[in-house]
């Protein structure tokens, strides 16, 4: 297993849609192969069309308000001793953080494929907020699928995505979560495609899912290599980059431009959710028991038992609380190019408590799990040692669980 040169991560993949022979793929049933096929056929046009580039490029500079700023979190670095330590402030984009991304190049997609309708699945409900987001930006309908149990919770985000004017369909069958969200999605889709654009919310799902999400935060890295050249003359020697992974669409947008640098200059570090510190349960399958599975149209890590079923998952932060990742992620972690480690909800907490005491910034509960292993590192590293931390989502939308767990 090996990484090609000069060719996208993206675009990595055997004519079956696998990275590394093995991750990733396309697992549906028959009746989604038209769609599909379809959606291939129409992103790989418009991402070689110079016109459907600018329309992209435009958005991402005036809907999401790109480039986000790279900036030193000095007082941090010296609290701390070691490397430096800079993040890169994701967070400032539209709506709060990088799912706006892959949220806007699907709206566009749908339109240029000339259908009304788009729907999406969400667990948290980040994912529909912002799906919901871009559908009302480009006069879309929209329609997000979501488990009775976590509409439930996730009152805020429901609100947010009835006042963007997106239908919520609450799904009952099953565990009334995610998973059946997704199912449910992926029906209606097949039933209704020649008029509706399906979203999925990550670096997961059915091989082009992976591949249009990873191609939309990329943009990330590409602002990041050109703010280096910027501010250090050219790129450092040495650089970590940190980043929480959920399903993994932050890390692959932080890091793809960098990928084909060598490892001793650029470490590629991705963080998953450890869950509480007593608990059995997590939301780290790569970098805690790493075991292949099948969930959501694609081969990848899954947290399981010894029978294959998917494991319940717990995490203080509901974005990377998802029991698989990217198949990419998988691919980056066995050819060992991104090592992937965990922290823990109390790592994350007490992070969010250091940030926010040196700096002027409040990372919500997700990179704060990659601020823990960069607070973690950097006193044992040199000060021409430049860690990046990917700052990807504001700790506006945590503040009740913030609140309740600090609260001593
Ligand atoms: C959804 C979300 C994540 C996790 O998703 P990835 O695809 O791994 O990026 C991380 N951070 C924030 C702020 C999120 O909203």
């Amino acid at each position: 297993m090996k990484l090609k040169k000069n060719i996208p991560l993206i675009d990595q993949h055997d004519k079956y849609g696998f990275w590394g022979g093995k991750f990733g793929g396309s697992f549906i049933p028959e009746t989604l192969k038209k769609p599909v096929e379809d959606l291939t056929i129409q992103f790989e046009k418009l991402r070689k069309d110079k016109k459907f580039i600018e329309k992209r490029d435009f958005y991402f500079k005036n809907y999401i308000g790109t480039p986000t700023s790279l900036i030193k979190l000095e007082n941090l670095s010296n609290h701390l001793g070691g490397a430096q330590i800079w993040a890169k402030i994701v967070s400032e984009a539209n709506g709060g953080a990088h799912k706006i991304y892959n949220a806007t190049v699907h709206a566009l997609i749908c339109k240029a494929m000339g259908k009304k309708f788009i729907v999406g699945d969400t667990g948290a409900g980040y994912a529909g907020k912002m799906l919901s987001m871009a559908a009302k930006k480009f006069g879309l309908k929209c329609k997000i699928f979501m488990g009775a149990k976590d509409i439930k919770r996730q009152k805020p985000n429901c609100d947010a995505m009835r006042k963007n004017g997106a239908e919520i369909i609450p799904v009952y069958s099953g565990s009334q979560t995610l998973v059946d969200a997704v199912s449910e999605c992926m029906r209606y889709w097949v039933s209704n495609c020649d008029n509706t654009h399906m979203c999925v919310g990550s670096t997961v799902g059915p091989n082009i899912f992976v591949k249009i999400c990873g191609w939309s935060t990329s943009q990330i890295s590409r602002e990041l290599k050109m703010q280096l050249r910027e501010k250090f003359n050219k790129i450092p020697k040495k650089i970590k980059l940190v980043n929480c992974v959920g399903g993994g669409s932050s890390a692959y947008g932080f890091w793809s431009e960098f990928i084909d640098f060598e490892k001793k200059q650029i470490e590629l570090i991705g963080v998953e959710a450890g869950g509480p510190k007593k608990s059995k349960l997590h939301a780290a399958p790569l970098s805690r028991g790493a075991k292949l599975g099948i969930l959501h149209g694609a081969a990848a890590y899954c947290c399981q038992n010894d029978e294959g079923q998917i494991n319940e998952t717990e995490s203080i932060s509901a974005g990377l609380d998802y029991p698989s990742v990217s198949p990419i992620h998988c691919f980056l972690k066995d050819t060992k190019r991104a090592r992937y480690t965990y922290a823990t909800d109390e790592d994350a907490l007490n992070a969010y408590k250091m940030v926010t005491k040196f700096e002027n910034l409040n990372p919500s509960l997700e990179p704060c799990h990659a601020f823990a292993e960069a607070i973690k590192i950097a006193p044992e590293l040199s000060e021409e040692t430049v860690i990046i931390v990917n700052s990807c989502g504001d700790a506006q939308k945590d503040r009740d669980i913030l609140k309740k767990r600090l609260r001593k």
